[in-house]
């Protein structure tokens, strides 16, 4: 019988790539500040950067969005939407929003401010970045495995709940907003939580009558690892999982760019009425009118099938197979990477490719740098430019870990792109020494990496 595991799809449109060569992108990445968030995508060639609003389509999704119904109140094409995502998450308040932050900007209005504190796992940058807005703040809580690279195993995005129970008690339960836990962990490797974890936070939470909520834009990535290695899932589906993990919490904000396969959108889902009620209120003033929430109904139609598709079976063997592959390609030339490779994306551990890099220095975006050089692949830090903070003397208060993402979109690319992605990430390795650091030249207060200017260290 044959093995291999294939693409579940045909190609029924396709998208040119745009070649340049090495002197070209020396001069282009000199243009963009060293930043590869400023580099066009017309100038990249395998774009890695995220996963984020760039997967594919299916033809019943584009099909879909012709059925949009554009009614300003009541439209259609929500109800579709409020169906999906009840489907999946059974909360009783469903709220559309542009994009996950939105829902994060509206909930933590409400519910953060000064005083307040987030538990969480791991707070993505623009969760974080809202929280800290708002006032409050976030206290992210990775178990010890978590924060080993290169050490495999099963749950590493799992919530210290020792730590979090202490923290509780410490801050005193009035004052923490709400445990949220990101499934999965997306800047800790992309490594999924266990339900034995998500049941365990939340019953401490019911102990403290603390709010639970989850970051759910990978929920069908992180349902899918559940089946797989944890005792008592594997004839469980995806569906059934999902219910089951969201059944332990009281609400959830979602991306929809991520595992709804959608360009855009995101929802925040609740059970309490009265909170539904103030962030139904905020939401008219900032995204929209209740039913379409800062989105098109053609929008909230690609979505409603982007979350069936999401949770076949058939494309989550395929995805997380594939990255399996680039995992074996790397473990086998010895490149340093977070083990096992996460859900959605491939993490290279920077600090242990170059260690010859300070984290002043900003080992992570060198080598992402380096692999625009090499082969026009555009990937992401996730390290001390994305997370570093400053002590009051100036110096730089590094990040936990130095890592740098190469996020693959949702069925866009193909095993030879990936051979490729593989064959580039090791050309850079055999040649690392002569990888030199970075320093910045400007900052943002708020999000720095996205807009930051940078100069190589001479
Ligand atoms: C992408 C992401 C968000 C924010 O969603 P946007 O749609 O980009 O605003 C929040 N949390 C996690 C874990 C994410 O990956």
């Amino acid at each position: 019988m044959a093995t291999t595991i294939i693409e579940p799809f045909r190609i029924k449109s396709v998208e040119p790539l745009r070649f340049t060569s090495r002197e070209q992108r020396i001069k282009i990445l000199e243009e963009a500040f060293y930043n590869p968030f400023l580099v066009r995508a017309d100038d990249v060639l395998i774009d890695l950067l995220t996963d984020s609003g760039t997967s594919a389509m299916s033809s019943r999704q584009w099909a879909a969005m012709m059925e949009g119904d554009e009614s300003y109140a009541g439209s259609k094409s929500f109800y579709r939407f409020e169906t999906a995502v009840q489907k999946i998450t059974g909360m009783k308040n469903i709220i559309p929003t542009h994009q996950g932050r939105a829902s994060e900007k509206i909930l933590f209005t409400i519910t953060g401010g000064k005083g307040k504190y987030f538990l969480s796992n791991t707070l993505f940058d623009t969760t974080r970045a809202n929280i800290e807005f708002s006032g409050a703040t976030g206290i992210d809580l990775l178990t010890e495995a978590g924060l080993q690279p290169s050490v495999p195993a099963p749950f590493k995005g799992n919530i210290d709940l020792e730590a979090m129970e202490k923290i509780i008690l410490e801050k005193g339960a009035e004052n923490i907003a709400m445990v949220i836990i990101t499934i999965t962990n997306n800047s800790g490797g992309g490594q999924p939580v266990s339900m034995e974890n998500i049941r365990a936070a939340s019953r401490i939470c019911k102990k403290y009558g603390v709010a639970f909520f989850i970051d759910a834009c990978r929920f069908a990535e992180n349902c899918y690892f559940i089946k797989q290695r944890e005792e008592g899932y594997a004839q469980k589906t995806i569906l059934e999982i999902a219910n089951e993990l969201f059944s332990c919490a009281d609400g959830c904000t979602m991306s929809a760019k991520k595992d709804a396969f959608a360009n855009i959108g995101g929802f925040l889902a609740l059970n309490d009425a009265a909170l539904t009620q103030e962030c139904r209120n905020l939401l008219v003033i900032t995204e929209g009118f209740p039913t379409y929430g800062g989105l098109a109904g053609r929008d909230l139609e690609a979505i409603a099938v982007g979350l069936e598709e999401i949770v076949q079976e058939d494309y989550l063997k395929y995805r997380i197979r594939s990255m399996e592959y680039i995992g074996e390609k790397l473990e086998a030339a010895g490149i340093p990477f977070v083990k096992p490779v996460g859900g959605h994306a491939v993490y290279l551990d920077a600090k242990a490719f170059l260690p010859h890099v300070p984290v002043h220095q900003y080992p992570g975006l060198a080598l992402s740098n380096e692999l625009y050089i090499e082969g026009g692949i555009r990937s992401v830090e996730i390290g001390s430019l994305m997370f570093g903070k400053y002590a009051e003397d100036g110096a730089l208060i590094p990040a936990p870990m130095e890592l740098v993402r190469l996020a693959i979109p949702r069925r866009v690319y193909t095993q030879s792109h990936i051979d490729y992605v593989a064959e580039v990430i090791i050309e850079v390795f055999n040649k690392r020494a002569s990888v030199k650091g970075y320093e910045i030249a400007y900052e943002a207060p708020l999000l720095r990496h996205f807009t930051a200017r940078l100069r190589p260290v001479s």
